[in-house]
């Protein structure tokens, strides 16, 4: 259904950057808030008339200058219009009251300090952009281009090697002298036994970068220094593997009991939590998942088997998998033979290491929210796998 409504938006030539049950982001090439609103208005009518969209009920949430997005829980940008408070002045049209909009998950689990730098420079870097870009357009009446104009990008060029580059340098130079390994969060499972904060900072700035498309070569170059910085090859696994992606886990389409509101919720991020009776000890803090529509508590009872089902089917696959000769590369056809024919011991194609990751994630959720039958579950799988040790 939601496909369908994707495709009729990509018909009437609207470009869609993200989209899911709940919401969609539409690039819609123009910089005046009352253009743009006038188009988005356009688009809904023109699915209101359409038989397969006419029952999805949309409307227009906010509006946002210079989007930097990544995924949805990865995003920055300026606000200049949002309908929860864009009721009362309806009809003006002005641009001073952007909100700066700051959403970047994958730093979480960094040392708070190195969150700071992050935000602090990357902010402003954007910010920089954001007010040429004010200025460049403040003339144009209608614009019809997503592309940055050729002297903004100039401009977005002298401010990345004059100033960007040597901040980077010096605060990453920063970060690695002064914190280490044990700087991180310990509250967080995250198999941090190979990274360092300093390493982390450099990702993750590089990941916002990259979304500079015309300054592909620039960021390349830049990774390339503050890896050598670090003494790290910009090839090496450890430095294009991203952390982040160990630190969730999102269970898709979990329905509300009691307003039937769907969405995908990440059990590792999301932590609510109230304590018991005026007490702050922690023994008696409560952890629960709630509708973020209408706040209900989530069956746990339903997360739960979710998560030891998951927990099944990855040791399914890994019972199941298929397992090769290192020296002929032979796949194995009879399966409880230990050698080939050649002599060689069988090797599994793949190792546990996801099984295992998945384990040290789910510990942490099902302690905090005390499932005890899939605690069971791990603690068979960490003493079979000797884990523990
Ligand atoms: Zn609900
Ligand atoms: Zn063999």
């Amino acid at each position: 259904f939601s496909v369908q409504l994707l495709i009729e938006l990509q018909r009437i030539g609207s470009t869609t950057i993200y989209g899911n049950l709940n919401k969609i982001i539409l690039a819609t090439k123009r910089w005046s808030l009352l253009d743009t609103r006038l188009y988005i208005k356009v688009i809904l009518e023109h699915l209101q008339l359409k038989d397969l969209t006419s029952t999805i009920c949309l409307e227009l949430k906010s509006i946002y200058h210079c989007l930097w997005w990544f995924d949805d829980k990865n995003y920055c940008g300026f606000r200049i219009w949002s309908n929860t408070k864009g009721q009362i002045d309806d009809n003006i049209d002005n641009n001073d009251e952007e909100e700066t909009i700051f959403d970047w998950n994958m730093i979480v689990y960094l040392p708070r300090v190195v969150q700071d730098y992050f935000e602090t420079i990357m902010i402003g870097f954007a910010r920089s952009i954001y007010d040429r870009l004010r200025d460049e357009y403040k003339e144009a009446t209608s614009i019809t281009q997503t592309n940055l104009p050729v002297k903004v990008l100039e401009y977005c060029r002298g401010l990345f090697t004059d100033e960007l580059y040597q901040q980077l340098m010096s605060v990453t130079n920063q970060i690695e002298r002064k914190l280490t390994k044990s700087d991180f969060d310990s509250t967080l499972p995250t198999p941090l036994s190979s990274t360092s904060p300093a390493l982390e900072f450099v990702k993750s700035v590089c990941c916002l970068l990259f979304l500079l498309h015309d300054m592909h070569d620039d960021v390349m170059n830049l990774r390339r220094d503050l890896l050598k910085l670090l003494k790290l090859s910009e090839y090496s696994e450890m430095t294009t593997t991203n952390l982040s992606s160990l630190t969730s886990f999102v269970v898709p389409q979990l329905v509300c009991s009691n307003c039937n509101h769907y969405r995908d919720i990440d059990l590792y991020r999301e932590i609510n939590s109230t304590i018991d009776k005026d007490s702050d000890d922690e023994q008696y803090r409560q952890y629960q998942y709630t509708c973020n529509q209408c706040h209900t508590p989530y069956d746990q009872t339903v997360i739960e088997q979710y998560l030891i089902n998951h927990l099944q089917t990855l040791v399914l696959e890994n019972v199941l998998q298929d397992a090769t000769c290192n020296k002929c590369h032979f796949v194995r056809n009879v399966y409880y033979k230990i050698y080939c024919d050649c002599g060689e011991l069988y090797q599994n194609l793949h190792t546990t290491a996801l099984l295992h990751n998945t384990c040290i994630i789910l510990t942490q959720i099902a302690s905090k929210h005390q499932m005890a039958a899939l605690q069971q579950q791990i603690q068979f799988l960490n003493r079979l796998n000797h884990w523990n040790e």
